[in-house]
């Protein structure tokens, strides 16, 4: 048997406080101003024992116009509800609101309860009652049981308790399993504690101890002491009303719709992608871009509709919408939200939410349209292929697993499968997965193949184009890590080679032509016979008649494979002299110890303008190291 939660709902003064007190004991009026007004402002709970031995939390919301918003993040949490109307009075604006909303939020199921029968005759209630039917057709109430009561006599009450333990059973319990999530409905300081919040818990379970992430401030606490109905509990779970005591969080660093959450489980999103219903009481149209108030778990955050497939949605409409907030908000796939309008605020329609954290759109585009229609209905493999093909660079696992609405093992196995279907390609790199949409990466290899053509024909001496231009010019938006893993993946299938920093098509190898290959000769000959006092490359292209671009393409090409070694800004030693002078200088070191630069310049009958240079590339290979103005083999002791 899972924890569940019931709530009133009703017009003011209908009789719903006075109700739960007369089922659970608890005056839930608490607040001294609810008691001088004799309304309820805020939201009161009070732990409701069936006589199945089943404890539910009976939250008990306000039902004046005025404080809607409580009465919203009070009808949020709820499983099963009281539809409270009073006998003498039937249906009223707030019965109507009040029973809209908790469509609205898919309650699952819920009891309609005459109050104050023993105001009225028998007849009476009899009208009353058909009005009540009449105005829950189309409702989830539709079906629902109905039971007069009066908290005054006690009449009717066991049989409204028979009834809850009757819905009770009908109620799918909340996942205790996976991350937690406890929108926030009150903040208030406790003397000696510090700072207590509660709420429902929707989801997963809280261990006192724990490590919590509160959203959307981003706050990491501990939860000093949980409590549920005012008992000190180990752990708490999905559908039980908890409050928690946070570790080195102020009064003031919270409100109610924050919301604590297991950390890593969720993000606090301002544009959400939803089905959108406008009641058909709403009065008038709802305009694309209208703003609007939106309600989701405890929060009330004001935004914009954007429709996705048209300019107006009409009263009774139901369409694909995108919210973009002023702030954001947690969420996740399949929650249901209510839209209020600015002024004058009444409840204008809600929807569900089919991705929380939506990417812009275009309007009125059959692909977008099809996509999120299929993200509405889909599998967990069509929702995860959903999301990559909305998402141009793709995703690490860990976040598809959290857009995805799946668990990270259920997200692991859907891409494993799609993998193995071709449908989807998975790079692997350190510490996590990248998954891409196969079409996506089939594309790229397109565009790579293009630009590699490309760069091999217009530099034919060249390994290959740098890994990180190729980077910037195709892959900007690829976190790093994946674009390593993209390379290695298509090293792997034979669609590229790495050439040590180089990317090149695979059957590419650097080859000058006839003409090429004289002037590299010639070039290769002038720096040999420079030797230690090699030419300026500039004045060897002068003398070759070889435009100075092409020359240095030469050289490069001549370094990739060997033949000269780059000792500085413009100064190219052929590979012999290098080796000579490691030979010569590491003998004289050895033979005469610790030399200096003149001694070198001696050695190699050359001056100071290469010397000085060399014994510097000397170092940064690691042949010699300096000490003081005199250099020492690296691998000799100081
Ligand atoms: P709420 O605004 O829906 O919470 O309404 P309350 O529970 O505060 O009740 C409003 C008024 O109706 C109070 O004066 C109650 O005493 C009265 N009332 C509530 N239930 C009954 C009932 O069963 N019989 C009679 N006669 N009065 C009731
Ligand atoms: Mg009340």
């Amino acid at each position: 048997m899972g924890f569940l939660v019931v709530g009133t709902a009703g017009h003011v003064d209908h009789g719903k406080t006075v109700l739960v007190r007369a089922l659970t004991g608890v005056d839930t009026d608490r607040l001294k101003e609810e008691k001088e007004r004799g309304i309820s402002i805020e939201l009161g709970f009070a732990p409701l024992r069936l006589p199945n031995g089943q404890v539910a939390g009976l939250v008990d919301v306000p039902g004046h116009e005025r404080f809607i918003r409580q009465m919203l993040a009070g009808a949020a949490g709820i499983d099963l509800v009281l539809l409270v109307v009073a006998a003498d009075e039937g249906v009223r604006p707030q019965t109507r609101e009040h029973l809209a909303i908790v469509d609205l939020l898919g309650v699952q199921a819920g009891i309609i309860t005459l109050t104050k029968k023993d105001l009225v005759t028998p007849e009476w209630l009899e009208l009353v009652a058909e009005e009540v039917r009449e105005a829950v057709k189309g409702t989830v109430l539709a079906e629902a049981p109905m039971v007069a009561v009066s908290a005054l006599t006690g009449e009717g009450l066991p049989e409204l308790l028979d009834l809850l333990a009757e819905q009770a059973e009908k109620v799918i319990p909340r996942q205790p399993t996976g991350p937690a999530r406890l929108p926030i409905d009150r903040v208030f300081s406790v003397r000696g504690f510090g700072t207590v919040v509660t709420g429902t818990l929707w989801s997963g379970s809280l261990r006192t101890d724990q490590t919590v992430v509160i959203l959307p401030q981003e706050l990491s606490t501990r939860l000093r002491q949980l409590q549920v109905h005012n008992r000190r509990v180990g752990e708490a779970y999905a559908g039980q009303r908890v409050a928690c005591n946070l570790a080195g969080i102020e009064v003031g660093d919270v409100k109610r719709g924050s919301v604590v959450v297991s950390p890593g489980a969720f993000r606090a999103t301002p544009r959400l992608d939803s089905e959108l219903k406008l009641l058909s009481d709403a009065g008038r149209e709802l305009r694309h871009g209208q703003r609007v108030r939106f309600y989701l778990g405890t929060a009330e955050v004001t935004g914009r509709v954007l429709l996705l497939d048209r300019e107006e949605l009409l009263p009774g409409e139901t369409g694909l919408a995108q919210l973009v907030l002023e702030e954001p908000v947690v969420a996740a796939r399949g929650d249901r939200f209510v839209l209020r309008s600015m002024s004058p605020l009444i409840t204008l329609g809600g929807g569900w939410i089919l991705d929380p954290y939506a990417p812009r759109h275009k309007r009125h585009r059959a692909e977008v349209v099809a996509a999120l229609r299929a993200a509405g209905q889909a599998l967990p493999q069509e929702r995860v292929l959903g999301l990559l093909t909305r998402r141009r660079w793709g995703l690490p696992l860990d976040e598809l697993a959290l857009l995805a609405g799946l668990e990270a093992a259920d997200a692991a196995a859907v891409v494993e499968d799609l993998a193995a279907q071709d449908l989807v390609v998975v790079l692997a790199y350190e510490g996590g997965q990248y998954v891409a949409d196969r079409a996506r990466v089939t594309r790229w290899e397109e565009e790579v193949d293009a630009l590699l053509g490309e760069f091999h024909r217009q530099y034919p001496l060249r390994p290959g184009m740098p890994k990180e231009e190729l980077r910037t010019r195709l892959f900007g938006r690829l976190p790093a890590r994946a674009y390593s893993g993209l390379l290695e993946y298509w090293c792997g299938r034979g669609r590229v080679k790495d050439q040590g920093g180089y990317v090149a098509r695979p059957d590419f190898t650097p080859s000058p032509s006839g003409a090429q290959s004289q002037t590299l000769e010639a070039l290769l000959t002038a720096f040999r016979e420079g030797r230690w006092q090699p030419p300026a490359p500039e004045e060897v292209f002068a003398r070759l008649g070889v435009k100075p671009e092409e020359g240095h393409e030469l050289l490069h090409y001549l370094v990739q494979q060997g033949e000269l070694v780059r000792v500085g800004e413009g100064l190219y030693f052929s590979r012999q002299a290098v080796a000579e002078a490691r030979e010569r200088i590491a003998d004289l070191i050895r033979t005469r110890g610790p030399v200096e630069l003149a001694a070198v310049r001696d050695l190699l009958g050359s001056s100071r303008k290469y010397v000085l240079p060399l014994m510097e590339y000397f170092d940064q290979i690691h042949l010699t190291r300096r000490v003081g103005d005199k250099r020492v083999l690296y691998s000799d002791r100081a």
